[in-house]
């Protein structure tokens, strides 16, 4: 098979996507996804809907999940593809990332209440799909809602983000274990979005020369929050590392997402594309 429009990144209200993923599944098909993989946060309990209305709809699909690490104290995000999602190292493991995440939130509420605004874990949780997977995403909609910024962007920049007064540090997964749960059970590890993380060109290789030694074999190089510089950019590291290069949407809703399922570009026609790694 050649898919002409895979997307491997996206979200359902099993972490912090808006919709469904039948329903997420139904617009990919409707917007010509033709190989489609769900990653939800840190959770596998909607893949068995996701490939059930994807083969439904005719639309291949492969097993997927965004798992949140922290590298050096930078919070990083890997994708994991093709799996078994019954694989007790990769479950275990997830069930202990998420339990660590209503903590977090607790201690994000209490410093919002710090500065002056209270009640906001309290009000994020009203904005929870899923009880065992609370994200800032939610917490920055409560207070959207409540009018503190106007957008999702002006929450996130500023209340959400390092050093800003909801941000607290927290321990994820490290490196090692997420691509160790992924490989495992069977899956390829890919690095999300790079072009997001702050930090310098020198960290960035000596985290994508740890992340290889451990067995990872994918970077995202289109992708929902990608300019054409930072393709350009990661298109060259996917050729220097021999990754194999992923396209997602990232798509989280309707009216939060730049990109919507299957509109990215394609990838830069060199490269190996990763799906070759998991049909
Ligand atoms: P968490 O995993 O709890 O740290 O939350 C990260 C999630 O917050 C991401 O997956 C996005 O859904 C959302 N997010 C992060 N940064 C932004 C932003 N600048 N604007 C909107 N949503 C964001
Ligand atoms: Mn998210
Ligand atoms: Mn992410
Ligand atoms: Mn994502």
């Amino acid at each position: 098979m050649t898919p002409a429009n895979f997307d491997f990144h996206c979200h359902s209200i099993v972490s912090d996507g808006l919709l469904a993923p039948a329903v997420v599944a139904r617009r990919a098909a409707a917007n010509g996804v033709d190989l489609w993989a769900l990653t939800d946060h840190d959770d596998l309990g909607g893949l068995v809907e996701a490939r059930a209305t994807a083969d439904e709809v005719g639309m291949p699909f492969v097993n997927g999940v965004e798992i949140s690490i922290e590298w050096r104290g930078v919070p990083i995000h890997i994708v994991g593809l093709g799996f078994d999602a019954a694989n007790a190292g990769l479950v275990n493991g997830l069930n202990e990332l998420r339990a660590g995440r209503i903590e977090r939130a607790r201690r994000m509420g209490d410093a919002l209440a710090a500065v002056g605004i209270p009640g906001v874990y309290e009000g994020a949780l009203c904005f929870v799909t899923n009880p065992s997977l609370i994200s800032r995403a939610h917490f920055g909609r409560y207070m959207v809602s409540i009018g503190i910024a106007r957008d999702m962007a002006g929450v996130f920049q500023h209340y959400l983000t390092p050093g800003k007064p909801g941000y607290v540090d927290h321990r994820w997964a490290t490196l090692d274990e997420a691509v160790g749960w992924i490989a495992g059970a069977g899956g390829v590890a890919v690095v999300a979005h790079p072009g997001r993380y702050k930090m310098s060109g020198a960290d960035m290789r000596r985290f994508l020369d740890d992340f290889k030694d451990c067995g990872g074999r994918g970077l995202e190089v289109t992708c929902g929050s990608h300019s054409p510089d930072h393709v350009m950019h990661f298109a060259r590291l996917a050729r220097h590392y021999e990754f194999h290069a992923s396209r997602g949407s990232d798509f989280h809703g309707p009216e939060e997402s730049y990109v919507d399922l299957g509109k990215l570009p394609q990838l830069p026609e060199d490269l190996k594309p990763v799906w070759r790694l998991v049909v």
